[in-house]
C-alpha cells in the first residue's frame, strides 16, 4: 500500500469522502496538467506576438500610404509646374520662329527689289550695248577653251552680277554720246564731197559748233596719236580698248598728248576749222576693230536708252 495515496475530502455537512489513488498516477497527472498549462501559455504568448505585429505592419502600412499619396501629390504638383514652363516656353518659340519668318519675309523682299534693280541695270547697259550694235555673249576663259558654252538665262543673282560686270567692262570702253553738242551737218556714208561736189565715201559725223567749243571725249582711253595734217587739220586719235577708237578732226587746238590717259567727259580741245574744212566744226569718226562705223547710233545713244524705273 506504500505506493497508494489516500486523499479525503471533507464536506460541510460532515460527509467525507476518500479517494485513493497511486502514487505514480497522482504524478502523471501532475505533469499532464503542468504540459497543458505551459502549452496554453505558450500558445497565448505566441497569439498576442503576432497580434502586435500584425498591428505594427497596419501601421507601417498606414504611413507608407500617407507617404505616397504626398509622393504623388508633389508629382502632380512639379508636373503642373513644367506643364505650365512648357507652355511658357512654347509660346517664346513660337514668337521667335514668326519673328524670324517675318525677318527672312523682308530679307527675301529686299533681295527681290534689288535683284529687280540689277536685272533693270543690266538690261539698260545691255540695250545700250544692242543699240550701238556690240555683242554681250559671255564665253568661258580662254584657260578653258573648247569647254561647253553655257548661256545665262536664268536671273540669279550671280548670274545677274556677272553679266552687268561683263557689259560694264564693255561698256567702258564705248563711245557713248556726243564729243560736242551741235547741229550735225554731215551724215556718215556715201555723201557729195562738199569741196569738189564728187561722191566720196564720209566715215564719220560733222557737228557744227562755232570755234572754241569745248570737245569732250566719249570714253576712257589713251591718246593715241595727235597731230597735224592737211586734210585733218588738228587731230586727235584716242584708244579706248576693246577695238574701240575715235578720231577728233579740224580742231582749233588740241589740250592733249600723245599718251594721256583720259576720261570719258574730258576736254580734249576745241572745235576749229582747221584743215580741209568749210567752216567751224568737229569731224568725228568711231572705229571699231580698224573698220568705221556710223557714229550717229553712238552719238544719239541717251534717245534710245529706257531712264531706270520707266
Ligand atoms: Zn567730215
Amino acid at each position: 500500500m506504500k505506493n497508494k495515496l489516500h486523499i479525503v475530502v471533507t464536506g460541510e455537512r460532515e460527509t467525507t469522502r476518500s479517494y485513493v489513488m497511486s502514487k505514480h498516477s497522482l504524478a502523471t497527472t501532475i505533469l499532464a496538467s503542468v504540459s497543458v498549462v505551459i502549452t496554453l501559455a505558450f500558445f497565448t504568448f505566441m497569439g498576442l506576438r503576432h497580434s502586435q505585429q500584425y498591428g505594427e505592419a497596419q501601421n507601417k502600412l498606414a504611413q507608407a500610404r500617407q507617404q505616397l499619396q504626398a509622393a504623388q501629390e508633389r508629382v502632380e504638383r512639379v508636373d503642373a509646374i513644367i506643364a505650365e514652363q512648357v507652355a511658357e516656353k512654347e509660346a517664346e518659340f513660337a514668337a521667335i520662329v514668326g519673328d524670324l519668318q517675318q525677318k527672312s519675309e523682308k530679307r527675301e523682299e529686299l533681295l527681290s527689289s534689288a535683284l529687280g534693280e540689277l536685272k533693270t541695270k543690266s538690261e539698260i547697259v545691255e540695250s545700250i550695248l544692242k543699240t550701238v550694235g556690240i555683242k554681250t555673249t559671255i564665253k568661258e576663259s580662254s584657260k578653258n577653251s573648247g569647254g561647253p558654252f553655257t548661256p545665262l538665262t536664268q536671273d540669279s543673282y550671280e548670274d545677274l552680277i556677272f553679266k552687268l560686270d561683263h557689259s560694264l567692262d564693255i561698256i567702258k570702253s564705248v563711245p557713248l554720246g556726243t564729243p560736242v553738242y551741235g547741229a550735225i551737218t554731215s551724215l556718215y556714208g556715201r555723201r557729195i564731197d562738199p569741196i569738189n561736189n564728187e561722191v566720196a565715201f564720209h566715215s564719220g559725223i560733222d557737228i557744227s559748233k562755232r570755234t572754241g567749243t569745248s570737245i569732250a571725249t566719249t570714253a576712257d582711253g589713251v591718246v593715241s596719236e595727235k597731230g597735224y595734217n592737211d586734210g585733218h587739220g588738228n587731230y586727235v586719235v584716242v584708244d579706248h580698248g576693246k577695238g574701240f577708237r575715235t578720231r577728233y578732226f579740224h580742231m582749233k587746238k588740241s589740250l592733249v598728248k600723245k599718251g594721256d590717259r583720259v576720261k570719258r567727259g574730258q576736254v580734249i580741245g576745241q572745235v576749229g576749222s582747221t584743215g580741209r574744212s568749210t567752216g567751224p566744226h568737229l569731224h568725228y569718226e568711231i572705229h571699231y576693230n580698224a573698220k568705221s562705223v556710223n557714229p550717229l547710233k553712238f552719238v544719239r545713244i541717251a534717245r534710245n536708252v529706257p531712264s531706270a524705273g520707266k
